[in-house]
């Protein structure tokens, strides 16, 4: 008599369950577990088996919600050729993960702060952590994530994925990037510049000019340019590296690059947080001094004027090169809003024709905080086979 348990059966009977589970489940329609196993007779444990496999495969997904009144993960079926992807954000301090699907819906959104600064083992054991945080919030398992990049707040050679500016981010100069997240991650991995990113993300919405400039104001300066959706990254991938044009030679203070006079030195968040500490003798942290801009503080409130004019006029002399239909700014000082917009605009009009000051729009990156890591997520969807 043959063994009705052996593996030819079992597979057999396997896929006329997973046939039943499949046809159980409408297109658009989310439905418990317990209710899978009531439509097809199958016991529970059978259906969480399918269920787990299905995901992997790529053709169902399971998200948190409600059903009958309680707590339940709920299973539908994936959209057919629906892809997911990883998109990460390394700032000097924090890294942001986001999960999301094509082409560019983010599903969920992690981040933490790098308390011992940016190194490549704090890194890489961040966006582990992460990732397995975000892919569970979306419902998504590693497996079916195809596409993954990470924006850095530097140059990067965009053929090797290594970091190419030693003075910009010295910690990560030389660190295999690309492919230690890829190992960590099992997947193909592109590293792009953070601005840069931040610009991909603008020139992929629903209505965006076609020229826009994306401004990452953060420890440094760094602006991504889109061209009709196409990143302009530059032969040796450092277009855009406004932080180190040398607003005024005359200046005092040295840039880390070594030169004087760097717009970063001047327009940047850390400029506005040394200026402040200086001024009121304490050593502040970004997020006091964002605290005394949002009280109305007097002396917080004119350094940030100081630094928002400076940087406007950086932007009028990029605006008179590329002459872009609008510039988004990102980074931490968008907590500050019009107190920062304001004086932006100013230094910007100073700074260029006024048929030029008239028409190029100076806005807050509507994407706000997540504006680079949703970049991320488009540039890996983008990459991916
Ligand atoms: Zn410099």
């Amino acid at each position: 008599m043959p063994d009705a348990t052996g593996p030819g059966s079992l597979s057999a009977l396997r896929l006329a369950n997973r046939q039943r589970l499949l046809l159980a489940l409408t297109p658009g329609q989310q439905i418990s577990q317990a209710e899978l196993a009531r439509l097809t007779g199958l016991a529970p444990a059978t259906i969480s088996g399918l269920v787990r496999d299905l995901v992997d495969e790529g053709q169902l997904l399971v998200r948190q919600g409600v059903a009958n009144g309680r707590r339940s993960r709920l299973v539908e079926r994936a959209p057919t050729r629906q892809r997911y992807g990883i998109g990460i954000d390394l700032g000097r301090t924090h890294v942001r993960v986001v999960a999301g699907v094509e082409p560019g819906e983010v599903l969920a959104d992690a981040a933490a702060v790098l308390t011992d600064g940016l190194t490549p083992d704090t890194v890489v054991a961040a966006i582990g952590k992460l990732t397995a945080q975000v892919c569970d919030e979306a419902g998504l398992r590693t497996g079916q994530v195809t596409g993954i990049a990470v924006g850095v707040p530097a140059p990067v050679d965009a053929v090797t994925g290594v970091v190419t500016e030693t003075a910009i981010l010295p910690s990560l100069v030389g660190f295999p990037l690309r492919d230690e997240v890829s190992a960590l991650l099992g997947r193909p991995v592109v590293v792009e510049n953070d601005a840069n990113l931040g610009a991909l993300a603008l020139a992929r919405r629903a209505g965006a000019p076609r020229s826009v400039v994306f401004v990452k104001v953060g420890s440094g300066i760094g602006a991504g340019v889109a061209v009709a959706g196409q990143l302009l990254r530059g032969d040796f991938g450092s277009a855009g590296e406004i932080g180190h044009l040398a607003l005024d030679p005359g200046l005092s203070v040295v840039c880390r690059c070594g030169r004087r006079g760097c717009l970063e030195t001047v327009g940047s968040a850390e400029s506005v947080r040394t200026a402040l500490s200086s001024a009121l003798q304490h050593d502040l942290s970004l997020a006091e001094v964002l605290g005394l801009i949002g009280d109305g503080h007097p002396v917080a409130v004119h350094v940030l004027e100081d630094a928002g004019e400076l940087l406007g006029r950086g932007l009028g002399w990029l605006a008179m090169i590329l002459n872009p239909a609008e510039i988004a700014l990102g980074g931490p000082l968008i907590a500050a809003g019009d107190a920062w917009l304001r004086p932006v605009r100013q230094g910007f009009r100073r700074a260029v024709l006024p048929g030029v000051a008239a028409r190029t729009g100076i806005i807050i990156s509507p994407l706000g905080e997540a504006t680079e890591a949703a970049g991320a997520l488009i540039a890996g969807l983008s990459a991916a086979d």
